[in-house]
């Protein structure tokens, strides 16, 4: 990993391309319209200046589409935001369990196998759980996962940035087809 330090000088996905490639990958908007050419922002159809980076179209022609590339690191940032947001909802679904156990324990041990406490304790593994899950998944996962998933995506931002930039343009790169000149 690189000495730079990759999370304070990326413009990573503006707040509209977010949303954008939101509905672009739910299917709800085409991949169609005029994007910055450096952070993908939607631009206006007259923007001279993109809003979220300040890179001037004069500089870099706005593109017709959002790279694959792009929604490709968009979907992997999803991808790891739910499995964080999940693995703590999981977590508040086993504490359910851990607190349903406790409660039939003293029920069993202390209570004489009291009805009262086994029933609350059906409740709270059926209730509880599901509390716990949206409290530990939706409150304190998300947070964690957000801020996982954005710190990832700096990163690969970082990769991509020197990849797309250090490269000739794709069409350069297509334009002519490999000549066949060492067969194997
Ligand atoms: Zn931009």
């Amino acid at each position: 990993m690189s000495a730079r330090d990759a999370t304070t000088e990326i413009p990573v996905f503006s707040q509209r391309l977010d949303e954008v490639l939101g509905m672009m990958i739910k299917g709800d908007a085409p991949n169609a319209g005029r994007f910055c050419a450096n952070c993908y922002t939607p631009l206006g159809k007259k923007a001279e200046v993109c809003p979220h980076c300040a890179t001037q179209t004069s500089e870099r022609a706005p593109l017709a589409k959002v790279p694959p590339e792009v929604i490709a690191m968009y979907r992997r940032m999803r991808t790891r935001e739910s499995l964080v947001v999940n693995s703590f909802a999981f977590a508040g679904l086993f504490l359910g369990v851990l607190v349903f156990m406790g409660l039939v324990a003293v029920a069993v041990y202390r209570m004489d196998g009291s009805w009262v406490m086994l029933s609350f304790a059906t409740v709270v593994l059926l209730v509880g759980g599901r509390i716990f899950a949206g409290v530990l998944g939706g409150w304190i996962g998300d947070d964690i996962g957000y801020n996982f998933a954005h710190k990832k995506l700096a990163l690969e931002w970082v990769e991509f940035e020197h990849t797309r930039d250090d490269s000739p343009p794709p069409e350069a790169a297509h334009a002519q087809p490999a000549p066949a000149t060492s067969p194997q």
